[in-house]
């Protein structure tokens, strides 16, 4: 068995939007997981990784302070805890390293409907209830804005009820629990979506080999989700439009096709979804014999 130095450790939300999404990621990476009977982790069967299962706010911490080489988390809270560093001092140990496109949503302030809100200005002398104090506090600095973040854990969307502020910062992703309270949404912060970070402290060459080839993997997953491979036969004298047609695509291979001087087979892979509009433009353009494939692995 490894020794737990040679296996390499990756963060990810234990339960919340993010934990279904990431396992899924990883699983399409080729690892198989079992469960540990604690579930404060899972272990990597098949390659030496495993996933800490963790409140995602401990994420950051977890790989700055080189604990886990990997984790998988919103931006907000990886923008938080690099400003909570900032502002001690302390540089974050962390890079961000790849965009997943899944727990979209924003850090946004809100008022109370009926609040006179004309700019950045009105929040001058107001109270902001928030869980992200440092984000908020960077904000007001840099828009020179003169307002008290108060720290709420949670519930922020209740602190302009109970009086404790006047406006709120809080994620929003379709706004419906704005609305549900009665608050306006006035500006934005942050566009966030869930990230992957990765360590910064020097590993030893094995441990590197092992993350680079995760990541390596990640890539390739996420290239694929897009891609698509387009077959179709051409007359040769329209190449130039078709391949100008084709989306997203490098080079094509061009073959012949037996007993027709006149034409040729393409093969494309296409790292954008090829819509029906793009087939029928191809097919205005000359083309015959179209077919689209999904792509299942890529390594570039
Ligand atoms: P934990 O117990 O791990 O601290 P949590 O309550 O902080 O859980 P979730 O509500 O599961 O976390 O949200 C996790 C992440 O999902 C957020 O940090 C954010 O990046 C993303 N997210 C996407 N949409 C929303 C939303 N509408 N509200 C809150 N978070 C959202
Ligand atoms: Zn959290």
């Amino acid at each position: 068995m490894d020794t737990p130095e040679q296996r390499i450790q990756i963060a990810v939300q234990k339960t919340g939007r993010l934990t279904d999404h990431s396992i899924d990621l990883l699983q399409r990476c080729g690892l198989k997981l079992t469960q540990s009977k604690d579930q404060l982790f899972l272990y990597g069967e098949n390659m030496p990784i495993d996933l800490l299962l963790v409140r995602d706010d401990d994420i950051p911490g977890l790989v700055s302070d080189d604990v886990c080489d990997l984790g998988i988390v919103g931006l907000n809270v990886v923008e938080e805890k690099r400003q909570e560093l900032l502002c001690g001092g302390r540089e974050p140990r962390f890079k961000q390293v790849f965009e997943l496109d899944f727990g979209h949503c924003r850090l946004s302030l809100a008022a109370p409907d009926g609040t006179e809100y004309s700019d950045r200005t009105s929040l001058n002398n107001t109270k902001i209830a928030t869980s992200y104090v440092n984000i908020l506090r960077e904000y007001l600095t840099k828009n020179d804005i003169d307002a008290e973040p108060v720290y709420f854990s949670g519930a922020v969307e209740i602190a302009p009820k109970l009086g404790r502020a006047d406006y709120i910062c809080d994620l929003v992703s379709t706004g419906s629990t704005l609305a549900a309270n009665g608050l306006t949404e006035v500006e934005t912060l942050l566009e966030s979506e869930a990230v992957v970070i990765q360590t910064e402290a020097i590993l030893g060459d094995e441990k590197q080999a092992l993350v680079d080839r995760m990541l390596q993997r990640l890539d390739g997953v996420l290239q694929v989700r897009e891609s698509k491979y387009i077959m179709l036969h051409a007359p040769r004298d329209a190449l130039p439009q078709i391949r100008d047609l084709l989306p997203g695509s490098e080079a094509p291979t061009v073959l012949p096709l037996d007993g027709a001087d006149d034409k040729v087979a393409v093969h494309a892979v296409c790292r954008e979804n090829v819509f029906w509009e793009t087939l029928e433009n191809l097919k205005a353009a000359g083309a015959s014999s179209l077919l689209v494939i999904p792509v299942e692995k890529m390594l570039a």
